[in-house]
């Protein structure tokens, strides 16, 4: 682990075009020749050695960025998802059948929330909720019918964070697979190398970084990658949330510029967090020693990439946070927009948009209090400018009081 190095992994990777390019040829078509009739017999039986059979199984492109995904992650393997949510709901399919049972943090995406409370109850797959920071009640959770432990890295949005060396522990000790969400912390954080066994991110933000597509990924194991994509009962084979081979293509090439990225994004919003800070705001950013567990990630992070670019104020209530969002997009701060990872500041209230499918009392009992401003830095290169500009505005609004 001291010495996995993600950066030279995706560095070291040698992708030609097929005429020499010095990027790979997109693979333009949804299905494939076969010299010979038995050859393709034997593609469909699953020896797919070097032969593609049609683009929802896999394409040359989203193989390339697959490889490179997985070398990111030091995983055997890796299969590109059309989203993150596509990632996430045919991994959690793959793995339970009719009667089995999830342990989950409580506090993770809106989307992924929403599907373990209402939509995998179809199947009679039932999901028990934990804090995640509260390792006995993860363990006390555990049924004789339970798969799987999932956890965010670091959380959406009260940026909590996983003990992913403990929390795989559990997993390992009682026969379970251990399934991280990555995405607020690309390069920062590798799971599988703490102990994760599979390993997911929302594309559409860090990794591809410019806003512009939506895009998936499951890190794992080769033999629970062929598993995603068997003919037979492969999730991602046979609910079919495919990636285009242009967008592979487009997302590939951003990853290269990942390490830069990232290094920008950490390095602004450490900067931000420790000013907003002092200045009096209540700031929660695992980079801060204020953080509950500013020591734990420090273990777990791969030091050069930092703490990350989400950091959360608490303007005090729902309309000062409005407030300040509608006056920080007027001066030109960033963006009044959900996401992140873009090159641009985006902030919003994650009680009314991207965690609004979480009950009002819910949001209350997990410490989601609706001043909540989620912020993810932009990569400004005058980083003393932008805290200027954000104290102008809070101090227009009185939000220090
Ligand atoms: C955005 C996001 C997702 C969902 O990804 P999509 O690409 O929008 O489907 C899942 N998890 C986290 C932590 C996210 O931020």
């Amino acid at each position: 682990m001291k010495n996995f190095k993600p950066a030279n992994n995706i560095q070291d990777l040698q992708f030609f075009g097929e005429f020499g390019g010095v990027n790979p040829s997109i693979s333009d078509s949804s299905t494939y020749t076969f010299m010979a009739a038995k050859t393709m017999f034997d593609t469909f039986e699953g020896n797919t050695d070097g032969c593609y059979l049609y683009s929802r199984h896999s394409s040359p492109s989203n193989l390339y960025l697959s490889e490179a995904l997985a070398q990111m992650e030091g995983t055997e393997s890796a299969n590109t998802t059309a989203s993150g949510m596509g990632a996430i709901t045919s991994t959690l399919l793959q793995i339970c059948n009719a009667g089995d049972h999830i342990i989950s943090s409580r506090t993770i995406y809106g989307g992924t929330y929403a599907f373990l409370k209402n939509f995998t109850p179809k199947f009679n797959v039932s999901t028990t909720f934990v804090d995640i920071t509260d390792l006995n009640s993860i363990e006390k959770s555990i049924q004789p019918n339970t798969k799987i432990i999932y956890c965010e890295t670091v959380s959406n949005p009260l940026l909590e964070v996983a003990n992913i060396r403990e929390i795989s522990k559990i997993a390992k000790k009682h026969g379970l697979k251990l399934v991280v969400d990555n995405t607020f912390s690309p390069l920062s954080v590798s799971p599988a190398q703490l102990g994760a066994d599979i390993v997911i991110h929302s594309l559409t933000k860090y990794i591809n970084g410019s806003s512009d597509t939506i895009g998936g990924v499951i890190c794992a194991e080769n033999s629970f990658i062929e598993s995603l994509k068997s003919v037979n009962d492969g999730a991602t084979m046979l609910l079919g949330p495919t990636m285009d081979s242009i967008r592979a293509a487009g997302i590939l090439k951003n990853l290269r510029t990942l390490p830069i990225r990232i290094q920008q994004h950490s390095k602004n919003a450490l900067y931000l967090a420790e000013k907003l800070e002092e200045s009096g705001i209540k700031t929660v950013y695992p980079g801060l020693s204020s953080h509950p567990s500013h020591e734990l990630y420090k273990s777990m992070i791969n030091t050069e990439f930092g703490f990350g670019g989400m950091l959360t104020i608490d303007a005090g209530n729902l309309e000062k946070a409005n407030a300040l969002m509608e006056l920080m997009q007027e001066k030109n701060i960033g963006y009044l927009a959900v996401s992140l990872g873009f090159y641009k500041t985006l902030f919003s209230a994650p009680g009314t948009s991207t965690s609004s499918e979480i009950p009002i009392e819910e949001q209350k009992s997990m410490g989601l209090t609706d001043g909540l401003v989620r912020i993810s830095i932009g990569l400004d290169h005058d980083i003393e400018r932008t805290y200027q500009k954000m104290m102008e505005c809070i101090k227009e609004l009185n939000i220090l009081k």
